[in-house]
């Protein structure tokens, strides 16, 4: 069994989906007492935070980069960077490390092409919402027709986020505020929603809605289980 790296405590509250669905995977595939050999490094998610805020990208990538160099060094044979946003300096952690890491926008986009999905609405921070590394990813590299909230609902998707859910709270009136935007979207013509931020699947649940949703954590580990039964 191959072990799987995870780059994880952004926020803390989202990896321990990470660290659950994982094992859980193994669990259903394996039986008895099998569970998910992980390395695992939560980072401090204070100091990222406010580099992000700051637009001080490189700093961020820089620390990162340290704590994906312990996790390649205790032993795991691939990575997950376990947040959307943080992608955003995947090519930085990449070229420090020589395992593979497994991209959460690619590995979404190969589960919308195999299902036929063309257009897509997109949920996450501002910055996975409107930047190329995400965003532009998905259109350019995948050739996927992404739809965003307007700017109004963008600020309220990602203030949710941080005031929130990586605090983990869950709030009725923010679920709503979720549903009302995913409809939104179907309404422009989204055939389905890509849960863009590790943290909304805290919040909304397919059984919350009948447009189809495609939770990127959930997304991420399945890639994860089939790499360490490869
Ligand atoms: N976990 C979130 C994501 O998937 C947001 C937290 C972060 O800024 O990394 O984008």
């Amino acid at each position: 069994m191959k072990t799987v790296g995870l780059l994880g405590g952004m926020s803390w509250e989202s990896t321990m989906g990470y660290y659950k669905a994982l094992n859980e995977g193994i669990r259903s595939k394996l039986g008895g007492f099998h569970s998910a050999k992980i390395v695992m490094f939560s980072v401090d998610f204070e100091p990222i935070e406010k580099l992000q805020r700051q637009g001080k990208w490189d700093d961020a990538a820089l620390i990162l980069s340290e704590a994906a160099k312990k996790i390649e060094a205790a032993g795991a044979d691939f990575l997950l960077i376990c947040t959307n946003t943080m992608h955003k300096v995947e090519p930085q952690i990449s070229q420090a490390i020589k395992i593979p890491i497994l991209h959460i926008a690619d590995t979404t986009a190969e589960v919308l092409i195999k299902n036929g999905i063309k257009t897509v609405g997109l949920l996450g921070t501002n910055f996975t919402m409107e930047q190329d590394f995400y965003k532009g990813r998905l259109q350019e590299k995948h050739n996927i027709k992404v739809i965003v909230p307007d700017i109004t609902d963008r600020e309220i998707i990602h203030a949710i986020i941080y005031n929130e859910l990586c605090l983990g709270k869950i709030q009725p009136n923010s679920k709503a505020e979720y549903l009302r935007i995913i409809k939104q979207l179907s309404r422009y013509g989204a055939e389905a929603i890509i849960l863009g931020c590790t943290e909304i699947n805290m919040l909304i649940k397919q059984s919350d809605t009948t447009t189809p949703l495609y939770d990127t954590t959930i997304i991420h580990v399945n890639k994860a289980l089939e790499e360490i039964a490869t």
